[in-house]
């Protein structure tokens, strides 16, 4: 199975990512947690993509596309996948495509959660999540606290807001994401691949759901062209 989550900051796809790993062992794959890692660590890229981020902006295609690309190429090649927040514009689904033509994978659907504005940044507001970046698992303070207050469930390492999750930069992540949605959508409504799932349902409906619209998807083999 490959999927790809599209929805925007806060509607949920980090938790429904990580729900579709547990049950079909798929690898999930989130630029996001991929460029806060490389933060953490400073590396070049790392200290390329912070101001960007810290301000709510996207990292250019150019440079997702190659993260994204040289993990495709590399021995960790995902089969099965699930992507949190790549592809997030037009260009990046045309250039994910043509990776995975070259690398003999297809897409089984895009699931889009959909949310309003304002849900999303009372949402975010309350979100704190793993600092530990292998783990990197998120919790809220009203929708899903952690066990102990300020700590991992999973790793115990203490949980921290995001840089970016304060609702100056909340809005302006909204308006990146509207701004490039459409034709992002678009382009997989084409193909065919596009389930839309209310993304404002508790966590359980959701991924309810979720595997109701995949149980409908026959799973596609690739098909050279
Ligand atoms: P996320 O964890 O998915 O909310 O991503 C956090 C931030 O990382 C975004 O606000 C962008 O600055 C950057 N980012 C993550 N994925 C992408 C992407 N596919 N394209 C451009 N920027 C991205």
């Amino acid at each position: 199975m490959r999927l790809v989550l599209v929805g925007p900051p806060g509607s949920g796809k980090g938790t429904q990512a990580e729900r579709l790993v547990q049950r079909f062992g798929l690898t999930a794959i989130g630029t996001g947690a991929m460029f806060r890692d490389a933060i953490a660590r400073d590396t070049a890229m790392g200290r390329q993509v912070r101001p960007m981020m810290d301000q709510g902006l996207l990292v250019p295609d150019p440079i997702v596309n190659d993260v994204v690309a040289e993990l495709f190429r590399s021995s960790a090649r995902p089969e099965r996948f699930v992507m949190d927040g790549y592809p997030r514009t037009y260009s990046q689904a045309v250039a994910f495509d043509a990776l995975l033509h070259l690398e003999y994978l297809a897409l089984d659907a895009v699931v889009n959660l959909a949310i309003d504005d304002d849900e999303v940044v009372r949402r975010i507001s309350g979100r704190r999540c793993c600092s530990n970046p292998e783990c990197g698992v998120c919790f809220h303070s009203m929708a899903r606290p952690p066990k102990v207050a300020g700590q991992c469930d999973v790793c115990g390492h203490p949980l921290l807001q995001r840089d970016d999750d304060n609702e100056e930069t909340i809005r302006r992540r909204l308006g990146e994401f509207h701004k490039n949605t459409n034709d992002l959508l678009a382009h997989y409504r084409k193909q065919n691949l596009v389930d839309d799932i209310a993304a404002t349902d508790p966590p359980d409906v959701i991924f309810q759901n979720i595997l109701a619209a995949l149980a409908r998807r026959a799973p596609k083999s690739y098909e050279p062209s």
